[in-house]
């Protein structure tokens, strides 16, 4: 697919950060399960920390392509990066989208600008895949709303400011599910606890409570009722970001097993030179080819205003499972030394698995994608 010069000139400008700056970091994050903030402020830098914000609130409104560009490279450099941004900018799209024009005045420059950071509290403990089953309430009062419940796996919990946040209504009506915006540091929002993760460890994933939370009539962001139809629209873009991410992330894994596979040598001769590691490597090729076509068409048809949920969903479905396709063939063409940190190839196969379930297991993309062949979407 044909980048327009500015998109090619921003993915050369991420890709060289992506590659000098965020990858030498990755590891160290990754073991002491820190966010790396220095790489945040350069993302403020470059202004991607707006690129869901419209232009008037001081954002960047990028376009779809330009979007995936971006998530691709800095996937590049770290999942986790490209996770808290991708959560970050699903936030600041609600907002957008939904808010009306004293909230945008109100959060969206400084968002743009990087600080406070979103979050997206759609999960809970007992309502992942289906969220119609969340219990978290927000209850009516006079002048607005006490929000008492659970979030769970709750990206840039620690980290946050402001938190989308998905609740009912009426505790007994799983359609009066309402999106509304929870400023993180009101009474009675607690972070519980930060999970410890088999990857995307320098990611803050968390669980975060809500204890009789007051918040004015005017963080509603959706009608009443409307919240979880707000979530899988913002959610589509999502899907595809991800998608993007897992292309990142598999380019990543294909160009260490390339070089690795030409400099590593048995029975005198680079292991390149085994007809079974190039099959893997082709292997790798294929699928991320495929993985981009899917993800870049997602994207255009998104641009052209085509609708895009099924698309967003066999990107996603089929790119993080290549990804995880992809760094396990890594691992097995560095053999021993794939599979010990500080070999990155360890951290990609360990990052890649959890692209396969957040915004969506893969079988939830399944059901999307039948839904729309069989009519009942
Ligand atoms: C690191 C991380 C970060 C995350 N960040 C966020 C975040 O920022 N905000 C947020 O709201 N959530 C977040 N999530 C939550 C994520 O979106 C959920 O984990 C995901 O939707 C799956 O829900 P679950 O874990 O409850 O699994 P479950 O829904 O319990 O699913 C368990 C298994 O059953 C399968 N299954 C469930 N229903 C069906 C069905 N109808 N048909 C076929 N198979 C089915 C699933 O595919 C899966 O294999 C994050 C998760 C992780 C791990």
């Amino acid at each position: 697919m044909e980048l327009t010069g500015e998109q090619a000139a921003m993915r050369d400008v991420l890709h060289e950060i992506a590659v000098e700056e965020i990858r030498p970091r990755a590891q160290e994050c990754d073991q002491e399960q820190r966010f790396p903030e220095d790489i945040w402020d350069r993302l403020v830098e470059l202004d991607v920390t707006g690129i869901s914000v419209p232009l008037e609130y001081g954002g960047l409104d990028v376009d779809r392509r330009t979007y995936c560009v971006i998530f691709e490279e800095i996937a590049y450099g770290m999942l986790a990066v490209g996770t808290a941004l991708g959560v970050h900018t699903m936030a600041t799209a609600c907002i957008a989208r939904f808010g009306d024009d004293e909230l945008k005045e109100e959060w969206l420059p400084e968002m743009a600008a990087g600080r406070p950071i979103g979050a997206f509290a759609l999960s809970e403990p007992h309502a992942g895949s289906n969220p119609r089953a969340m219990t978290t309430t927000a209850e009516p009062t006079e002048d607005g709303y006490v929000i008492n419940g659970t979030k769970q796996w709750i990206t840039n919990g620690e980290r946050c400011g402001v938190i989308i946040l998905f609740a009912r209504t009426d505790r007994g009506d799983p359609d009066s599910v309402t999106q509304f915006m929870v400023p993180a540091d009101l009474d009675g929002v607690t972070v519980e606890r930060k999970e410890d993760k088999l990857g995307l460890r320098a990611s803050d994933t968390c669980q975060l409570t809500f204890d009789d939370v007051v918040i004015p009539e005017r963080y509603r962001l959706t009608e009443v009722g409307r919240g979880l139809k707000a979530a899988f629209e913002i959610l589509n873009g999502g899907r595809i970001g991800i998608a993007a991410q897992s292309v990142g992330l598999a380019r990543c894994a294909r160009d260490d097993s390339v070089t690795y596979a030409q400099d590593r040598e048995q029975f005198d001769q680079p292991i390149a030179e085994f007809q079974t590691i190039q099959h893997k490597l082709a292997d790798m090729e294929t699928k991320l080819t495929a993985s981009k076509l899917l993800t870049y068409e997602a994207a255009r048809r998104d641009d052209e205003g085509l609708p895009v949920a099924k698309h967003a969903s066999m990107a996603k479905y089929f790119a993080t499972e290549a990804a995880v396709e992809i760094a396990n063939e890594a691992v097995q063409i560095h053999g021993g030394t794939g599979y010990v940190s500080p070999t990155d190839v360890e951290r990609l196969y360990r990052d890649a698995k959890v692209t396969t379930i957040y915004e969506g297991t893969t079988q939830i993309q399944k059901t999307i994608i039948a839904r729309h062949l069989l009519g009942r979407a």
